[in-house]
């Protein structure tokens, strides 16, 4: 289809910061997966970070009963809600929140974009980081700095790391995006390297976006907010898409200190003038799962049980097979490194993360994200793999009453990541 008489390319009318860009990583996997699935190829689904459980009963329930509400509400989000979530963040984090200084938001990817628009300071994110922090960047013609990290230190930034860098320029405004547990490696921040991260950026007023969505996913239960190091100057971000196992009811949250209501008053002025605000029954329904209760609480029991195991035999068999990869800590990826294996895989023509996780989707069946789509190098031979094509509704039941997790166990609830772990760990062998 042309739409410009005098240029030839149709994409002429194009923002710049918008020319070539591609679906998100992450979505796109998903469809080339069940692209292949209804071809009739058996596809092993550890591309896309879904929740494998299903929403607790008493949060469907209260969708339920909310269905009929059809009103716009406020741009911030609920009255009821924002107490609710500035109620989850004093009880589970034990930091300061109160309801004015949440905002509710179509999904916490929405807020990330809402904050880099209304902010203009440079992104700086750790190497490898989620996949959609940098593609939001450029979309509104910021500046983005990696800050490198390696297997060795857990693919974690340390604090005179980040203070070598700001030292560089010392005034110059930005937003550090700190996530942890960590999508795409697993690992978490000790209270005492995020109390090293507050006092770098407090010195130098970095505002730092705590990306914690994954924080109740923990997997000892023992998830630390930074905002306990640096009050005034973190946002945190959390919603409903990961521990709730509710990602397409698309709810969000950002939690912010008083400091920053001149940010979150222009973030809401957008929300006003873009989507108007969030869903009305997703939002009363969320009241309960961030008020929570002991059907909340055996949940999240459960699904960190049944995440640690499965994470931790993942491990060790990939381990078996040569692969370097860190122990989880939370959440359900994992960040194998294939490169103890390079002159095996380069005998085999494959060299860098792209045809790495193109020969094994071909090959095996298993889909994972290349490690050049969280920011590594084209040439490391890093992926990403999200160990969550099982049911966890089943898995759920089958971990009640106390059930030891062991392989046998596995095979039988999670039998879909076990084949593919070993699929894997076959193909390099
Ligand atoms: N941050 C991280 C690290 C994520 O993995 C995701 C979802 N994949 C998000 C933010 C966005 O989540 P949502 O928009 O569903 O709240």
């Amino acid at each position: 289809m042309r739409l410009s008489s005098e240029s030839g390319a149709p994409d002429v009318h194009l923002n710049l910061n918008v020319r070539g860009l591609k679906p998100s990583a992450t979505v796109a996997i998903n469809e080339r997966s069940d692209e292949l699935r209804r071809a009739g190829r058996e596809i092993f689904k550890l591309g896309l970070g879904q929740s494998p459980f299903p929403v607790p009963h008493p949060v469907v329930r209260a969708l339920q009963s909310h269905a009929h509400e059809k009103d716009y509400l406020p741009a911030r989000g609920l009255r009821s809600l924002r107490e609710a979530v500035a109620g989850y963040h004093r009880r589970e984090q034990g930091i300061e929140a109160e309801a004015d200084g949440v905002l509710i938001g179509p999904g916490s990817k929405e807020l990330m974009f809402l904050l880099q628009l209304a902010h203009y300071g440079d992104l700086v994110i750790p190497s490898p980081s989620w996949v959609s922090y940098a593609p939001q960047a450029h979309i509104l013609g910021r500046q983005v700095h990696w800050l490198t990290t390696n297997a060795k230190g857990r693919w974690k930034v340390g604090a005179d790391q980040l203070d070598a860098f700001c030292c560089e320029d010392p005034d110059r405004p930005r937003i550090l995006i700190l996530n942890y547990p960590s999508n795409p490696t697993g690992a978490t921040y000790t209270a005492d390297e995020l109390r090293g991260i507050a006092q770098v950026a407090r010195r130098h007023k970095v505002l730092l976006l705590s990306d914690e969505i994954y924080g109740a996913t923990h997997h000892a239960g023992r998830h630390v907010s930074v905002a306990r190091f640096y009050p005034e100057g973190t946002i945190v971000s959390s919603g409903l898409s990961k521990w709730c196992g509710a990602g397409g009811w698309r709810l969000g949250t950002f939690l912010f200190p008083r400091r920053l209501d001149w940010l979150q008053d222009a973030m809401a002025a957008v929300a006003t003038e873009t989507y108007t605000s969030t869903s009305a029954p997703i939002q009363h329904a969320a009241v309960s799962a961030f008020t929570g209760g002991p059907e909340i609480e055996a949940y999240l029991a459960g699904s960190r049980r049944v995440l640690a195991a499965l994470g931790n035999w993942s491990v060790a068999k990939m381990r078996e097979a040569g692969i370097a990869v860190q122990e989880p800590e939370g959440g359900f990826y994992l960040f194998p490194d294939f490169t103890p294996l390079e002159d095996r895989l380069r005998g085999r023509g494959i060299q860098g993360s792209r045809p790495l996780c193109e020969r094994l989707l071909q090959e095996t069946g298993v889909a994972t994200l290349p490690g050049v789509d969280f920011g590594r190098p084209r040439q490391e031979l890093t992926l990403r793999l999200a160990y969550v094509d099982f049911d966890g509704g089943a898995a759920l039941a089958g971990a009640e009453g106390g059930a030891a997790l062991d392989e046998r166990w596995l095979r039988a609830h999670c039998g879909r990541v076990v084949t593919a772990i070993e699929r894997i760990c076959d193909w390099v062998r």
